[in-house]
């Protein structure tokens, strides 16, 4: 899989694309993250990319040029099976996206700034656009790390078993059991009984059931999904 981040703040991506899972990733060869810097697609002599906005509004516009001519090359080169841009009016990014998204070969993720891009752009080059929750970011970077994250984790092969996705919450609509790890018991805080007998069966109704009893209590709206 391959993705290519487009952003006027490339240098906010670089540690995130090279630590963590996602830098595992691509050290094992299973995904590719590029991170484009839309100044370099500017014609302009200051490497500029936003404008005033027509109507005399408020704040600055991205241009049509820099975010056509990046996106133009990158479309030239391979097919892209989304370009994303990342907007507060957006769909909401949700796991079930993230899985579908997953299985993409390749993906644009188009990062705005400002008072966002020029309309023209979403109207015809975007397939495809995402918000990650109602608030407002100063711009769409964080939106872009928080989707190729939850999106490369369930790369097959990224994660290894000891971490596996399966059970993490929202894959089936269900919230994630509690885990607990090693002393059994501290400050007379103690580990359920179940987990330290060794009963498999037992053990995994036990992880339903709290996944259940959790879900019910903490996002209801969940089980109306299943
Ligand atoms: N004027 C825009 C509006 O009201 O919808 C907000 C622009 S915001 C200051 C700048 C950029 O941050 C947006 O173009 C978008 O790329 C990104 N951004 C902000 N909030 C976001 C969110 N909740 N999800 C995804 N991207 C977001």
């Amino acid at each position: 899989m391959r993705i290519d981040i487009i952003t006027v703040l490339p240098e906010l991506l670089q540690n995130f694309t090279q630590e963590s899972i996602v830098g595992r990733a691509q050290r094992k060869g299973l995904v590719e993250i590029h991170v484009h810097n839309l100044r370099d697609y500017s014609t302009d002599k200051w490497r500029r990319v936003d404008d005033y906005p027509f109507g005399g509004f408020a704040g600055m516009v991205m241009q049509c040029e820099p975010i056509d001519r990046c996106i133009s090359k990158l479309m030239a080169e391979r097919k892209y099976d989304e370009i994303i841009f990342t907007t507060p009016d957006g769909e909401q990014f949700d796991q079930p996206m993230a899985n579908t998204l997953s299985l993409a070969e390749n993906l644009i993720i188009l990062c705005g700034h400002y008072k966002g891009i020029d309309y023209r752009i979403r109207e015809h080059l975007i397939t495809k656009e995402v918000s990650i929750g109602d608030y407002v970011l100063t711009g769409g970077e964080l939106a872009a790390a928080v989707m190729t994250d939850a999106i490369v984790r369930i790369v097959p092969g990224v994660i290894g078993d000891e971490q596996s996705a399966l059970s993490d919450s929202f894959q089936d609509n269900l919230l994630a059991a509690p885990v607990y790890t090693r002393p059994a018991e501290y400050k007379g805080w103690k580990v359920p009984d179940v987990l330290l007998s060794g009963h498999e069966a037992k053990i995994k109704e036990w992880e339903l059931n709290q996944s259940y009893e959790r879900t019910k209590r903490l996002r209801p709206d969940l089980l109306e999904k299943k």
